[in-house]
């Protein structure tokens, strides 16, 4: 099976910075829609992207849906060791080519409300199920799909990546034939941009970088009021004609899979360009308590860690933001001056204190030489989060 992909990204006319991350590589495509403040979703969708780059190759499909555990895994745990980071998320949805029962299937996974469609001989269908509020009530048929493209809690996610220790990730199987395209978005572009409108330029544009070029300039015309990524692919060579979607798709569970080993490779592929600065209308809504007697949002729960080997124990209480803020902003103060002064009285004229680039993980590892530091709340212990359904 051959893909032949186009894929483009923009920040809008909005938002100053582009949060949303794309992966295109071989036999596998993948959109990340992060959020946070303070550019946290710009590190969160980018991490994801990160992880899912290392199965490239991988032909099995918990494999695939593996790399999306782990991507939940470690964004979460950043946002729990990093105050700068904490609440971050990210939508993901991924198409990739496997095997499976001895043929080749294209896997579909998501988590969040960014969108996977299938385009066929005219036809623009969803794959994926949106994990927003607004699906919520249009599923128990409190809201008509044309009030829910609307209303204004549409941001309103009800699943996303990092948000909790461990995520559920919807997949399906999927037999691929001849002239099936598929469009990856997150919703910068469905938000602008209805359906019809969508499926014509699908038709219209037969290279998928012309498409993806289009859908994206034509959502920000629209308004651009998110940012706007599409990635399209046209499949080829799958050995089976052009046939209608039905009976070709499947919803499966897939098992959990060890990606101990990939987890050290991504690790070690980790870049470096987190910069910090801009919130997201998604956290925000994340967190806003429904006052209208609508099922509430998931909020984020507080951050989970376990202290590690060579932090500070920790004794606090679970703490709230606010407070929690502060307490850190004081530790961080205090732990600079105490190492200023041990470097100080240890180094004599060895010259000035470290300066200020103060990542939280930095300032843990510097206490440990200092002996009379009061137990850090650099990371706070909470409870675990509910059980999953
Ligand atoms: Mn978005």
């Amino acid at each position: 099976m051959e893909f032949l992909v186009g894929a483009a990204s923009i920040s809008g006319r909005v938002r100053q910075a582009n949060e949303d991350a794309f992966l295109v590589a071989d036999g596998i495509v993948a959109v990340a829609d992060g959020m946070g403040g303070h550019r946290a979703g710009e590190v969160a969708s980018a991490e994801t992207v990160d992880t899912l780059r290392a199965v490239v190759g991988m032909r099995a499909p918990a494999d695939i849906a593996g790399a999306v555990h782990l991507a939940n895994r470690r964004v979460h745990d950043q946002a729990a060791e990093n105050d700068e980071l904490h609440g971050m998320g990210t939508t993901v949805c991924v198409l990739a080519e496997v095997d499976d029962d001895g043929g080749t299937r294209l896997v579909v996974l998501n988590v969040g409300d960014s969108r996977i469609y299938h385009f066929g001989e005219g036809v623009l269908t969803q794959l994926t199920e949106d994990h927003s509020l607004v699906e919520v009530l249009v599923r128990d048929g409190r809201l008509t799909p044309e009030e829910a493209e609307v209303h204004p809690q549409r941001n309103v996610l009800t699943r996303a990546l990092g948000v909790e220790a461990v995520v559920e990730v919807d997949s399906w199987l999927l037999t691929p034939a001849d002239g099936d395209r598929f469009l990856l978005c997150s919703d910068g572009l469905f938000n602008e941009l209805s359906s019809d409108r969508i499926a014509e330029v699908m038709t219209s544009a037969a290279d998928p970088d012309v498409a993806a070029r289009l859908l994206t300039e034509r959502a920000d015309t629209a308004g651009g009021r998110d940012n706007i990524t599409v990635v399209v692919v046209d499949v080829a060579e799958t050995g089976a004609p052009s046939a209608p979607l039905e009976g070709r798709l499947r919803r499966v569970t897939l098992p959990p899979v060890d990606l101990t080993d990939l987890e050290r490779d991504a690790a070690a592929a980790e870049g470096a360009d987190d910069e910090p600065t801009s919130t997201h209308p998604i956290v925000e809504a994340m967190a806003v308590e429904t006052a209208d007697g609508s099922p509430p949002a998931r909020t984020n729960p507080p951050a989970l860690s376990a202290p590690t080997a060579d932090s500070v124990p920790s004794t606090a209480p679970p703490s709230r933001w606010s407070p929690r803020w502060f307490v850190a902003a004081v530790v961080v103060v205090v732990v600079i001056g105490v190492a200023a002064i041990v470097l100080g009285v240890l180094g004599g004229s060895s010259g000035p204190a470290p300066t200020t680039s103060t990542s939280t993980s930095t300032v843990a590892t510097s206490t440990t030489d200092a002996t009379s530091v009061p137990p850090a709340p650099t990371v706070s212990a909470t409870t675990p989060p509910p059980a999953g359904p």
